[in-house]
């Protein structure tokens, strides 16, 4: 049996380089400052989401929402083997909490429909909430299976899950559809294929469209250079709220119960740093240390 899936993939800013001012005054992440990334687990729910296609045959289709700028991530996506990607892209989305992009997110995969599994990464490395996938799975009305690491069936209409903690594991199955949270180490994502970046290296949306002129002049107009994209299949779909049904009392700003307060800043100093001897007794002496004042 063949199988429907949809990836929810966010570009988020590369938070293990940052460099200038990564957050504005306001408390919002300065995105432009920072080079932007897909998420990294979500190339592991891809990477999920490609298996199953492989093994049983299906389409994977990759939804983000963000600013244009999210349409390089989609690109990434193409590259490593989706089938179909969709950007929502929309202002009046822009400050939304996870309850507001979750909402968002669920109208948009409604819009998609006849899926059979929904792959997200258990967590966004800027958000930090892991709060997304569970919320669309509840908006949906479907089963969700967090921490997934391994599918060890998937049989007609039925999934065997391996979900992976700290400390341990647990094997639970539920029917499809269903959505799935993944983490890290679940997989090695692939990388992009060579062939494939060839093919989809022109993939674009509209916005993209002066930038691409001004390096292929020979296409002239916007206009030509669109009926080119899309009679190849490079035409990026970007829908905005009002495309997927979205309700717009209920996204942006006023659309979302959490306000950001406050932002601290923790800079660590060197009294707050410590030399230990790299020897079993230098390690031994800080462990002591640690339970002593109930660190451990
Ligand atoms: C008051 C407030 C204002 C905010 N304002 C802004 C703002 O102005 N600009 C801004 O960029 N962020 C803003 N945020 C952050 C925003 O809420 C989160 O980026 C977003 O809701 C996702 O939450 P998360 O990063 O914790 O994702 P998580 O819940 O940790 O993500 C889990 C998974 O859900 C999926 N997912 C998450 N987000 C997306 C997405 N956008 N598209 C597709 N899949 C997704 C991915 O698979 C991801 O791995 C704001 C948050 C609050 C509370």
């Amino acid at each position: 049996m063949a199988y429907n899936c949809v990836v929810l993939a966010k570009q988020v800013p590369d938070t293990a380089n940052i460099s200038g001012k990564a957050m504005k005054e306001d408390g919002t992440v300065n995105r432009a400052a920072l080079a932007a990334i897909v998420n990294p687990e979500d190339l592991n729910a891809l990477e999920m989401a490609l298996q199953v296609k492989e093994r049983h045959g299906g389409n994977v289709t990759v939804l983000t929402m963000g600013p244009p700028r999210a349409a390089e991530i989609l690109r990434e996506a193409l590259y490593r083997g989706a089938d179909r990607v969709i950007l929502l892209t929309d202002r009046k989305t822009a400050g939304s909490d996870t309850l507001a992009t979750s909402y968002v997110l669920k109208c948009a995969v409604e819009k998609i429909g006849d899926y059979d599994l929904i792959f997200c990464g258990r967590q966004a490395i800027d958000g930090d909430t892991a709060q997304v996938g569970p919320q669309v799975a509840e908006k949906l009305g479907l089963p969700q299976i967090t921490y997934a690491e391994s599918i060890l069936s998937l049989d007609g209409r039925e999934i065997t899950v391996r979900r992976a903690f700290p400390l341990g594991s647990e094997t639970v199955k539920c029917r499809l559809p269903c959505l799935l949270t993944v983490v890290s180490s679940a997989n090695q994502p692939r990388p992009a294929s060579a062939r494939r970046t060839l093919a989809y290296k022109l993939a674009a949306i509209p916005q993209e469209y002066p930038a691409l002129l001004a390096r292929w002049p020979e296409f002239e107009t916007e206009e030509a250079l669109d009926l080119f994209l899309g009679e190849r299949g490079l035409r990026i779909s970007v829908w905005n709220g009002a495309d997927a049904g979205v309700d717009y009392d209920r996204v942006g700003l006023g659309g979302s119960p959490t306000k950001v307060l406050n932002v601290n800043y923790v800079v660590l100093g060197a009294s707050e740093s410590k030399e230990v001897d790299a020897t079993k007794e230098g390690v031994a002496a800080l462990i002591d240390e640690l339970v002593k004042d109930y660190t451990l």
